[in-house]
């Protein structure tokens, strides 16, 4: 059910701690940790520590968690001196999700260029 914990989600088992992650910080509702293939220098993911398949589907059933990771990924910014950086949610197969919990990906340290590929 969305919100609780999935037995086979890879995310839900980080936040168990089931599964290892470089955690970069942590709050009551959220972790954020490093991508395991990082797509510039920092690329840290944010997620919510509830399960909703992506971020519409949070912000819809848990709009304070979907805030919570937001206010995040601005903390992941300041802690590793971002001053340009961009937040990157990837919603559906067509967008390249590939990771069925909600996650947003910080992605700053070099030129990001717009529009994305
Ligand atoms: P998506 O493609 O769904 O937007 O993003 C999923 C992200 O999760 C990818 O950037 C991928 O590299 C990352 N990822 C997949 N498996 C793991 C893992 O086991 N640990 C970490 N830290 N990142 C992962
Ligand atoms: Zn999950």
């Amino acid at each position: 059910m969305a919100g609780e914990p999935q037995d086979d989600c890879l995310f839900c088992k980080i936040v168990a701690g089931q599964i290892p992650a470089t955690v970069v910080r942590e709050t009551e509702t959220t972790v954020a940790f490093r991508d395991i293939n990082p797509q510039a220098p920092t690329h840290v993911l944010v997620i919510p520590k509830v399960h909703y398949r992506d971020v519409a589907a949070l912000a819809a059933g848990a709009p304070e968690a979907a805030a919570d990771v937001l206010r995040e990924t601005q903390a992941v910014a300041d802690e590793e001196k971002l001053d340009s950086y961009r937040v990157v949610f990837n919603t559906g197969t067509g967008a390249g999700q590939t990771v069925w919990h909600a996650h947003g990906h910080v992605l700053g340290g070099r030129g990001l260029e717009w529009p994305p590929g």
